[in-house]
């Protein structure tokens, strides 16, 4: 039988190229989004055209309870659970934090924070070899934003990615011996939608350009490296921080 991913936040961006490119390396993907059904059924499409099996799944992942449903949909529509892609995330406009209200802070961490707990807790609930699972890996969408601090423009973002690398080198050492190896990726500028969520379409290509390799990524380069976490080529592999930045 196919091992079976759930992508947090697959339906756009970074989570919709690591859903195409595992659905051609034989994974049967659960393509989770928050708002934007007709996105995550464009994914699913485009994961079957290339041969593939996906899912979509509607779900809040700050949200204790849409995460267990989540989970639950993914086990019964293909019968197994073995790997999480921990990707959903937002941000903000701009912003010094002498400037962020209450709302703003308390849905930065919900998400990005809380959501990527509770999405880890289930699958460790689901995956851990003690209790009852069959191993497996999780990979956590961090940002190099976690060292890099993002001054006056998101530190509530980067304080959240910090928690991502954090929950990674401890969660990586919880489950290493119930069969689960954690790793991080954080990327850098990725031409995705997300800049413009945050007020600043041009974010990536403005800043790419400055970076030592001199453009912004692609999703698909950080699917690249999310594939490789998951896969047996990283068996050994676990607490790992990868930076996909361009030098950045
Ligand atoms: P994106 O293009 O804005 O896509 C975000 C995805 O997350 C969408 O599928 C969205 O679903 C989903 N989502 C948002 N809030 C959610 C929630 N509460 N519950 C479930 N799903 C939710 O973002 P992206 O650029 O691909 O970013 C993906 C991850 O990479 C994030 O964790 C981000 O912080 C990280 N990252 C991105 C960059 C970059 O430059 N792009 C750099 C570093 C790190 P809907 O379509 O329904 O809204």
């Amino acid at each position: 039988m196919a091992k079976t991913v759930l992508i947090t936040g697959g339906s756009r961006g970074i989570g919709r190229a690591a859903a195409c490119l595992l659905g051609t390396q034989g994974w049967s993907i659960g393509v989770n989004y928050a708002t934007n059904r007709e996105a995550a059924q464009a994914t699913v499409a485009d994961v079957e055209r290339a041969g593939g099996r996906a899912v979509a799944i509607a779900g809040d992942v700050a949200s204790e309870a849409d995460v267990i449903a989540m989970f639950d949909t993914l086990a019964a529509h293909f019968g197994r659970v073995d790997a999480l892609v921990n990707n959903a995330g937002i941000v903000a406009p701009s912003s010094q934090l002498a400037d962020m209200d209450l709302a703003r802070l308390k849905r930065m961490f919900d998400v990005n924070v809380l959501g990527a707990y509770l999405c880890a807790r289930e699958a460790a609930r689901r995956m851990s070899t003690t209790r009852g699972g069959a191993g497996g890996a999780i990979v956590n969408i961090s940002s190099a934003a976690s060292r890099l601090g993002s001054p006056n423009e998101y530190i509530d973002y980067a304080g959240s990615k910090g928690a991502i690398d954090t929950m990674t080198l401890g969660l990586a050492k919880e489950l290493g011996p119930q069969g689960v190896r954690v790793n991080a990726v954080r990327p850098g500028l990725i031409d995705t939608e997300i800049h413009a969520s945050g007020g600043k379409p041009d974010r990536a290509a403005q800043l790419g350009a400055t970076t030592p390799l001199g453009r912004p990524g692609s999703a698909d380069e950080v699917a690249q490296s999310i594939a490789w976490l998951l896969g047996d080529a990283a068996s050994y592999v676990t607490g790992a921080l990868l930076d996909v930045s361009g030098g950045r």
